[in-house]
C-alpha cells in the first residue's frame, strides 16, 4: 500500500511489455490487487474477447469501424497493429490520472511503448517482463488454452523480435516466481514515486526552511 509520504506531485505511466504468454496480465492483476492506488489503462482492441474476458474490464472490445473512428478523433495516445489485431491506448485516461498524481499501469507492446515514451519522456517508466526460458514461454502460451495452435505459433514467432527490444527499457524483470516479479515491479514504482523530479517539499511545509537556507548560502 502507498505510504503517507509516497504520493508524487507528478503522476507517471508505468509501461509493462512482454512477449505474449510471459505473464503480463497475471502480473498486472496482482499489482493492482495489492496497491489500490494504482490505475490501469484499459486499452481498446479489435481482437475478439477470450473466454472470461469482460468488456470495460480487460479491454474495450471494438469493431474495426469503431476503432477507426477513435483513431481519426485522435482519442489514442498511441495505437498499433499487434498479432493481426489493432490495439490503442485512450489518451484522456492517462492525462487525467497522471495530472492527479496517480500512477497508471499500461500493458502494451513494444511499438506502443516507444511512442508513449517519445510523447511523455519525463513521465513514463518502462519495464520489460521476460519469461525465465524459451521453454517456459512455450508452455505458458500453450497451457493458457485461450488461443488455437495457429495463434500460439504466430505469437511465439513474434517473441524474438519483441525480446530484442528489451534493451531499450528502463528495467528488465524476470517472471519466474510471480511473487518475486511483482515485488520487483513494486520496488520500481516506489523508487519512481520518490524520484526528486516528482517531489515538492512545499507540500510538507518545508519550503520556508529551504528558502532561508538558500539566503544564508548566497
Ligand atoms: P500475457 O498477458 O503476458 O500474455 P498471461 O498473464 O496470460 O500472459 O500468462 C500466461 C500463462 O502463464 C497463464 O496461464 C498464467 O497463469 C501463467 N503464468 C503467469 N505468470 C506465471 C509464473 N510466474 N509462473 C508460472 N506461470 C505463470
Ligand atoms: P493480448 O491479445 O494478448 O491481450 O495482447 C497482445 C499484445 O497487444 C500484447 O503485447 C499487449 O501488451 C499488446 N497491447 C494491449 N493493449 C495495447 C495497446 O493499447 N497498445 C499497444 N500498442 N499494444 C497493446
Amino acid at each position: 500500500m502507498i505510504g503517507n509520504h509516497t504520493k508524487p506531485t507528478q503522476g507517471f505511466a508505468v509501461i509493462i511489455s512482454a512477449p505474449s504468454g510471459a505473464g503480463k496480465s497475471t502480473v498486472c492483476r496482482k499489482l493492482l490487487s495489492r496497491d489500490r492506488s494504482l490505475r490501469y489503462s484499459i486499452s481498446c482492441t479489435t481482437r475478439p474477447p477470450r473466454a472470461g474476458e469482460r468488456d470495460g474490464r480487460d479491454y474495450f472490445f471494438l469493431s474495426m469501424e469503431e476503432f477507426k473512428k477513435k483513431m481519426h478523433r485522435h482519442d489514442f495516445i498511441e495505437y498499433a497493429e499487434v498479432h493481426d489485431h489493432f490495439y490503442g491506448t485512450p489518451k484522456s485516461f492517462i492525462e487525467d490520472e497522471t495530472s492527479r498524481g496517480n500512477v497508471v499501469i499500461l500493458a502494451i507492446d513494444v511499438k506502443g511503448a516507444k511512442s508513449v515514451r517519445e510523447k511523455r519522456p519525463t513521465s513514463t517508466v518502462t519495464v520489460f517482463l521476460v519469461p525465465p526460458s524459451w521453454r517456459s514461454l512455450e508452455e505458458r502460451l500453450t497451457h493458457r488454452k485461450q488461443d488455437d495452435s495457429e495463434v500460439v505459433r504466430r505469437r511465439l514467432s513474434n517473441a524474438p523480435g519483441e525480446l530484442s527490444q528489451a534493451k531499450n527499457y528502463d528495467y528488465i524483470v524476470v517472471n519466474d516466481s510471480l511473487d518475486e516479479a511483482v515485488a520487483q515491479i513494486e520496488a520500481i514504482i516506489t523508487a519512481e514515486r520518490i524520484r526528486t523530479s516528482r517531489r515538492d517539499l512545499s507540500a510538507l511545509g518545508l519550503k520556508d526552511a529551504v528558502a532561508a537556507a538558500g539566503r544564508r548560502n548566497d
